[in-house]
């Protein structure tokens, strides 16, 4: 599957949140967002975010914003909001679940992975497990129940540990890690929307824009 491969502090700057696309930098003061917080781009510096959005660019920005942080392009995006649709309930919610049981977002979330980008690069690269069996998908969508692993193999479980111990990030309540020689991490239920990573989010706005 395709991926985004330029620059990714300037997406961050785009959207005016931080999306945390690399890791440990963006807890730091050298995070771009923090040090300029404009959007990239010449005329958007002349205009400084004085102009006006047009209820079209405010709805653009949301999708692309949810897009930009999960590292999924168009045609993927659109996959998950027909499958979304399908479901009985709450469209935007259910989207915003999808795209959390990834498992590259599980795996970050786990602590098993710095960044989105690192656990997906982790994936492909044959050192995470799902209920005991090697997944190479960075997009596999996770179930309740099942259970995140690490290859047992020295090269995996160095990766895995070195960077469980240079992040001490909390683990959400849907996910339960049990810590050791080799950690795993279970995906409990699917999470309410109080509980996935990006919080400056209005779904409602992106199934406005995606139905039309
Ligand atoms: Fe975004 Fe991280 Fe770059 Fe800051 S350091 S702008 S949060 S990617």
């Amino acid at each position: 599957m395709a991926r985004y491969t330029g620059p990714v502090c300037k997406l961050c700057r785009r959207e005016g949140v931080k999306l945390y696309l690399k890791g440990i930098r963006c807890d730091t003061p050298k995070c771009a967002q923090e040090r300029r917080n404009i959007p990239p781009g010449v005329q958007s510096q002349i205009k400084k975010r004085g102009g006006k959005m047009t209820d079209y660019a405010i709805h653009l920005r949301e999708k692309q914003k949810v897009k930009r942080f999960y590292g999924v392009l168009e045609r993927q995006f659109r996959r998950y909001f027909q499958m979304a649709e399908r479901f009985r309930g709450n469209t935007g919610e259910r989207l915003m679940q999808l795209l959390e049981s990834r498992l590259d977002n599980v795996v970050h979330r786990l602590g098993f992975a710095l960044s989105r980008r690192q656990a997906r690069q982790m994936i492909t690269h044959g050192h995470i497990t799902v209920n005991g069996r090697r997944v190479t998908i960075p997009s596999y969508l996770l179930r309740p129940g099942d259970v995140v692993g690490v290859r047992p193999k020295p090269k995996s479980l160095e990766r895995v540990q070195a960077n469980l111990a240079e992040v001490s990030r909390p683990v959400p309540n849907f996910l339960t890690r049990v810590d050791g020689d080799a950690p795993q991490g279970h995906f409990g239920r699917l999470p309410s929307l109080e509980e996935v990573s990006l919080q400056q989010v209005q779904p409602q706005l992106i199934v406005e824009i995606c139905s039309r």
